[in-house]
């Protein structure tokens, strides 16, 4: 399967600025050498208590939020290095699917504006094809023509959400994160959301990264997942690895959590102690030691590192100490 995003140690950093001067003291890292791949018409499914630093990863991706450092690279394009004119460019092909459509649909212009404007900015189409596209687009997404001269507060919370994925395939992306964008809707909703982006992607090959705080929608949508955690990726493999078997404590307490429809099986819910640390000042050697049911003392001062626990065929990372570098014949 060809790749088309390749994300390496990407960092995002926010200053934190105290003093009279107003001088940054101190750094806030919300991202913090992470490091991905994903595949043409596939998804990545992104995981992580809330603050962990998901929706600031999907908007460096897309340079929406300027990196600190790393490298994104989309079909072999550094998006990175590209100046301003060049992103506007290739800005077509990165989309985003934002949690809240209410608030990110300009209450002043109809649906039809709201469409339009992605086209005529881009100057792609012609007038007529544009109209033909939009009504296409409309048709895709389960929409009816007659809202094309309505207003989004005239809308249910789902229909404003297929607008909001109408305008991410405006431009016909090849990439597009989806930041927690069936959270807001109901469940009858949200699994009608979530079959027409599965819909979209056989169709159009579309890839996603798909952010969201639920674990079960990460898993009815994703094919590939990474679990975040202070910033860090701390696991990644395949969907049904990791469902089938979680290997980093902190998913293993996350997949606890999620309600067994199953009256006979007993839940073993691992419930963490205390509040994720502060990301200004995060804990030495594993981030996640100060919660970690399993930790040990080497925990305590050696971040640990990340290693594939799986095969070459089946890749399966884990960054944790209960997974030591395998050893490795020395060359003679
Ligand atoms: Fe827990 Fe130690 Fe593994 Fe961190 S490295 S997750 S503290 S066992």
């Amino acid at each position: 399967m060809s790749e088309l995003l390749k994300v390496e140690n990407l960092s995002k950093y926010f200053p934190v600025r105290g003093g009279l001067l107003r001088r940054a003291r101190k750094q806030l890292k919300a991202v913090d050498d992470v490091s991905f791949s994903i595949a043409r018409g596939r998804t990545l499914g992104l995981v992580g208590e809330s603050g962990c630093g998901k929706s600031t990863l999907g908007r460096a991706i897309i340079r929406l939020l300027e990196p600190t450092a790393g490298t994104v690279a989309l079909e072999g394009t550094r998006i990175t290095e590209l100046t301003r004119r060049e992103l506007f460019e290739r800005r077509r092909d990165m989309q985003i699917i934002f949690q809240d459509p209410y608030a990110s649909l300009s209450p002043r212009r109809t649906v039809g504006q709201t469409l339009l404007e992605p086209l005529e900015t881009h100057r792609m189409m012609t007038p007529a094809r544009r109209r033909d596209w939009l009504l296409e687009l409309l048709e895709i997404v389960g929409l009816r023509e007659h809202i094309l001269t309505r207003y989004p507060h005239e809308f249910s919370g789902g229909q404003r959400q297929r607008v909001g994925i109408a305008r991410a395939l405006t431009l016909k992306p090849k990439f597009i994160v989806a930041d927690e964008a069936v959270s807001a809707l109901d469940v009858s909703v949200q699994s009608q959301v979530l079959n027409l982006l599965r819909k979209l992607q056989r169709e159009f090959g579309i890839s996603f990264l798909f952010i969201s705080h639920d674990l079960a929608v990460v898993q009815h949508i994703s094919d590939e997942v990474g679990v975040m955690y202070l910033g860090k990726i701390v696991e990644m493999t395949s969907a049904s690895r990791l469902f089938a078997r979680p290997l980093h404590p902190y998913t293993e307490a996350l997949m606890s959590a999620v309600p067994v429809p199953d009256p006979a099986r007993k839940s073993s819910r691992i419930v963490l102690q205390g509040d994720v640390p502060s990301p200004i000042d995060p804990p030495g050697g594993c981030p996640f030691h100060t919660r970690c049911p399993r930790v040990m003392e080497v925990c305590r001062v050696t971040p640990p590192p990340t290693v594939n626990a799986g095969s070459t065929e089946a890749p399966h990372f884990v960054n944790c100490h209960l997974f030591p570098v395998p050893n490795t014949e020395e060359d003679v």
